[in-house]
């Protein structure tokens, strides 16, 4: 028996499976508080929701709460809400990036009760506190709920003080399940040890959700916690998933040069120079994330990006230089994006690969307006319908999906992502590298006419169980 059960359904698709750190922080917060939880963490998909239905059975708890963001895998999420709504009749919360983003369309499923706007673990304690002492939810700052058919949205509340309170209940997980072979390591995990960023892309959820703010775990917390999973699950290698974990120097570098262990983060390309590579390299680094975006100064413009080609390029040239892999992400289907704005997206990403050994092209991937975001309404002036359910969200907006009315050649941004990816695989047969030599040819002549292959690859890609065979094979 617990209390509360939380739960994150992903999309079956995706090949990578991270924790659900945002879970483990709210269980953490609940379980301060004097609450039982358990931790339901899945890919989506039917036998996935029986199993979900078992553990709701046996736990019977008084709430459920999902944590979700936009994406295909929201149908599971909510499939999952109405059969625990229908079979339990037990409150159903949902959080995270989707419904902080779109409460009024969340709150309007009937099978949702409550939607927790913005950080989790102070609203979740308070519902709950209120809901287990059969009290009114009303005032609960960063809930939004139903009340005689009225929508109510809450104030948001404050940003949590200090983080270092919550300290992770790892138990409540299967962690070999995330634990993952990086750079010839065993044993890498991802962690998150701040919050939020001060830039202002157009793009990006993090400046709605998180209001430009940076909040982080002191350098000691995180050493501790990265000592812990060392001893305790035999970790030898951390992904660090903040969305800007440079943004406070001295505390990267003080953390970075007390773990003793290989590492990859999330970086800006402004960062770089040659004394910033070095130290990367001492401190053990073996990947950085770049968010790189175009290859069109002018749509780095367009979105606020605050970087330019030029930084890119030399960030891309500093990594090789110290020998770390530059991953870098790319998106297509900004509104104002010329045809011409695409063509050098398409060769900047090529060159990159061709001149730096060390380069990794992630994407590119469809541009999704998020609501709240700074493009949001320049995607509406471009003739975006936004879709009024969570499940046209689900439908309508992934990262294969181009649903852009701006976007003339819809198949030509659907199909770049693949091409990309074949074209970067690891061939080991014949067939893998006849298939990677012709989307090679195609990326570097920008020959996109007759894509039969690539058609026959995204109907494959369809099936979650062939997405994940694809990427075993090809390695991309
Ligand atoms: S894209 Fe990166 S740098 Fe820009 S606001 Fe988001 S997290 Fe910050």
């Amino acid at each position: 028996m617990s209390d509360v059960v939380l739960i994150r359904l992903e999309d079956p698709h995706h090949h990578q499976f991270y924790p659900p750190l945002g879970l483990l922080y709210v269980a953490s917060a609940l379980m301060l508080d004097g609450f039982t939880v358990k931790i339901f963490h899945e890919k989506g998909g039917n036998k996935k929701i029986n199993r979900l239905r078992g553990m709701i059975n046996d736990e019977n708890p008084f709430l459920v709460a999902f944590s979700v963001f936009t994406g295909p895998h929201l149908y599971y999420n909510l499939k999952a809400s109405e059969i625990i709504k229908e079979e339990h009749g037990v409150p159903v919360v949902w959080g995270g990036i989707h419904p902080t983003i779109l409460p009024e369309v969340t709150i309007n499923v009937p099978f949702i009760d409550y939607v927790v706007i913005g950080e989790g673990e102070e609203t979740i304690v308070e519902l709950a506190e209120r809901l287990r002492r059969g009290r009114s939810v009303k005032g609960v700052n960063g809930l939004c709920y139903k009340e005689n058919g009225n929508v109510i949205i809450n104030e948001w509340r404050p940003f949590v003080k200090n983080l270092d309170r919550y300290v992770l209940p790892w138990e409540l997980v299967d962690v070999e399940k995330y634990v993952q072979k990086q750079w010839g390591v065993e044993r890498v995990l991802p962690i998150i040890t701040s919050r939020g960023c001060p830039y202002d892309c157009g793009f990006c959820y993090n400046t709605y959700v998180h209001k430009r703010r940076w909040r982080a775990h002191s350098p000691d917390y995180v050493i501790s916690q990265v000592s812990f999973l060392k001893e305790r699950y035999d970790i030898q290698g951390i992904n660090f998933y903040d969305a800007n974990f440079f943004t406070d120097k001295s505390r990267a570098f003080k953390i970075l040069s007390s773990i003793n262990m290989p590492w990859a983060a999330e970086v800006r390309a402004d960062e770089f120079d040659m004394e910033f590579g070095k130290k990367m390299k001492e401190f053990l680094c073996r990947e950085l994330f770049i968010g790189a975006e175009s290859g069109s100064d002018r749509v780095l413009k367009i979105i606020n990006k605050e970087i330019t080609t030029e930084q890119i390029d030399n960030a891309v040239k500093i990594c090789n230089e110290f020998g770390i892999r530059a991953s870098l992400s790319f998106m297509l289907g900004i509104p104002g994006e010329t045809e011409e704005d695409i063509r050098r997206t398409v060769e900047f990403m090529y060159d990159l690969k061709e001149k730096y050994q060390c380069a990794k092209i992630f994407g590119p991937k469809v541009f999704t307006p998020y609501p709240g975001t700074p493009l949001y309404p320049k995607a509406i002036e471009f003739g975006l319908q936004p879709p009024t359910t969570s499940l046209e969200w689900a439908r309508n907006f992934h990262r294969f999906k181009c649903n852009l009315p701006w976007v003339d050649n819809k198949n030509l941004l659907e199909s770049l992502y693949f091409i990309c990816q074949l074209a970067q695989m690891n061939a080991k047969d014949p067939i893998s590298k006849i298939i990677k030599s012709i989307e090679d040819f195609r990326w570097k002549n920008q020959h996109f006419k007759f894509l039969y292959e690539i058609e026959i690859v995204k109907t494959l890609a369809k099936s979650p169980m062939l997405v994940r065979l694809f990427f075993k094979h090809f390695g991309c």
